[in-house]
């Protein structure tokens, strides 16, 4: 059976699903998303991408498409249909169809399109080595904190990284500080064995993994402190990594072309890593 996508109410090959071209997320990138992991076979955290799918979604005054119950149906009915094993569900979210106009209208009901994606384990090179970044002025709106489909400044600052064979762009605020990767949260392990991550205000979207992992390494006892780090200081810090649902915990070991640390991953991002592995693939993360 070729692979399926859920669109508006039906499960159609892969190839042919479509939306109208009067789609606002089309026409005005009016809508948002969510990547939800999915190992073992089952989706990993799918309450947290849920309630920030239900946030996002409000913070835009788009009613949720169908009931959570509704929606755990579908995703798992397409999981089923595809024989997802390990990889992610893409859930989206728009207001909906309706003759171009910039005003909410009135009648449009909210569109829901869901994709799934296997995808093949993390490099075991690119663990042993760590990946790359530059930096880059953040050029983005100030409600980073919705996951909006309007992400044409992270698509920039990523094709910025793959052009300069960076694998990620950290972006960077008016006060140098760093606010996270185009598609993955920021985090650095100081000199003095301190986990720091940006604290998740407006400026930043609130990674789920993020969120996991904080509660993970507390219950590890790692102390973290949620504030912000400028460039400079992620250059003299010990360890850096980025996190994200397809990410998971991935180490950094150049920032800018200079070695984070001894220019190798670290090894509380290790650990974090095996923590967070564990949970993923595990009951815990599935419940
Ligand atoms: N920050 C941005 C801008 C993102 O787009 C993403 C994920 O797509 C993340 C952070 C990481 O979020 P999550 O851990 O929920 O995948």
């Amino acid at each position: 059976m070729p692979k399926q996508a859920y669109v508006n109410g039906r499960y159609l090959p892969h190839g042919e699903a479509a939306v109208h071209i009067e789609d606002r997320g089309y026409q005005f990138a009016d809508g948002v998303y969510e990547v939800v992991p999915v190992a073992s076979g089952a989706l990993v955290d799918e309450d947290l991408h849920l309630d920030r799918l239900e946030r996002s979604l409000g913070e835009l005054h788009i009613d949720m498409p169908m009931s959570r119950t509704a929606l755990k149906l579908v995703s798992d009915e397409l999981m089923r249909r595809n024989r997802l094993s390990n990889g992610f569900l893409y859930m989206q979210v728009t207001r909906g169809v309706a003759p171009r106009d910039h005003k909410f209208p009135k009648a449009a009901k909210p569109a829901l399109v869901m994709t799934t994606r296997q995808t093949k384990p993390h490099s075991p090179q690119m663990l042993a080595e760590g990946v790359t970044v530059i930096t880059l002025p953040d050029i983005r709106w100030k409600r980073c904190d919705i996951k909006s489909v309007s992400l044409l400044p992270n698509v920039l600052a990523k094709q910025q990284a793959v052009d300069a064979g960076a694998y990620e762009a950290w972006m960077v605020d008016e006060e140098g500080k760093v606010t996270e990767g185009t598609s993955t949260n920021a985090w650095i392990v100081t000199k003095d064995d301190k986990l720091v991550t940006r604290h998740a205000n407006n400026a930043i979207l609130n990674g789920i993994t993020r969120i996991s992992l904080l509660r993970l390494a507390a219950e590890e006892g790692v102390e973290f402190q949620e504030r912000p780090f400028s460039v400079e200081e992620a250059l003299e810090a010990r360890e850096a990594f980025i996190t994200s649902s397809t990410n998971f915990v991935m180490p950094v070991t150049q920032i800018d072309g200079k070695p984070v640390g001894n220019g190798h991953p670290g090894l509380l991002t290790a650990r974090l890593r095996a923590v967070y592995e564990g949970y993923a693939t595990g009951p815990e993360g599935n419940a």
